[in-house]
């Protein structure tokens, strides 16, 4: 992209209780799109056997997280089912800046917390699943965590769901592929926000057709 038409990143959050999908949504966005770049949060939480760290999150333990929010290294933080998660500083200004599209896969408090201090910047997509049924049921099939974890996830559900009016948009995942070209559109057209198309004013002297 020439200089004329340098583009600020687009801070996509995407925010759902755990087993709407979202996890699925995000891992497509990110092969369908190659501006696109996912913020690796750090977090306190017990690798799953199918997560690869660095790629999926930064495992730390509670110490060195700590240690880090102390040196103020996180845009922001949260606790979530007894864990902690926050976002790395650095990496959001960097990319921004360089015209990457980052996306936050973090819960409700994390996006309050990137609203308040980046309101410009953030596109919000809160995702629900279609019942309440089928969300216990994605739950329980994941097979990833044990009994007692699924139904405080499924009590959490209820609670992450309350906040979905806080968001820019709202999409009910029926169909994985339909809620992956939704999340696409919306990306596209934030892309070409005027307020994101820093280099604006220098291709319309450009244009001026006075001169
Ligand atoms: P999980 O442990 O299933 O990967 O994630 C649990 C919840 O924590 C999900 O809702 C996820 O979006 C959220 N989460 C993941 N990373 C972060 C983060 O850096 N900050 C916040 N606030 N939430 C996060």
């Amino acid at each position: 992209m020439s200089e004329i038409n340098k583009n600020k990143g687009v801070m996509l959050v995407l925010s759902s209780p755990s087993g709407a999908g979202k996890s699925s949504i995000c891992k497509a966005l990110l092969n369908l799109d190659k501006n696109l770049f996912l913020s690796i949060s750090s977090t306190t939480r017990q690798k799953r056997p199918n997560e690869i760290s660095g790629k999926d999150y930064n495992f730390v333990t509670e110490e060195e997280f700590k240690k880090q929010l102390k040196k103020n290294n996180f845009i922001e933080h949260a606790k979530v089912f007894g864990n902690f998660y926050g976002t790395d500083k650095f990496l959001v200004d960097n990319k921004i800046n360089e015209g990457k599209d980052l996306l936050f896969d973090i819960d409700w408090q994390g996006a309050q917390q990137l609203r308040e201090k980046m309101r410009e910047d953030i596109v919000s997509v809160f995702i629900l699943p279609p019942s309440k049924s089928e969300l216990e049921q994605r739950l329980k099939n994941r097979g990833q965590d044990d009994d007692e974890v699924v139904k405080k996830r499924m009590d959490g559900a209820s609670s992450e769901i309350t906040h979905w009016a806080e968001y820019d948009y709202v999409i009910i995942n029926k169909n994985l592929e339909e809620s992956v070209n939704t999340v696409l559109g919306i990306l596209k057209a934030e892309r070409m926000k005027r307020i994101r198309q820093i280099g604006l004013g220098e291709f319309i002297r450009s244009i001026n057709l006075d001169n």
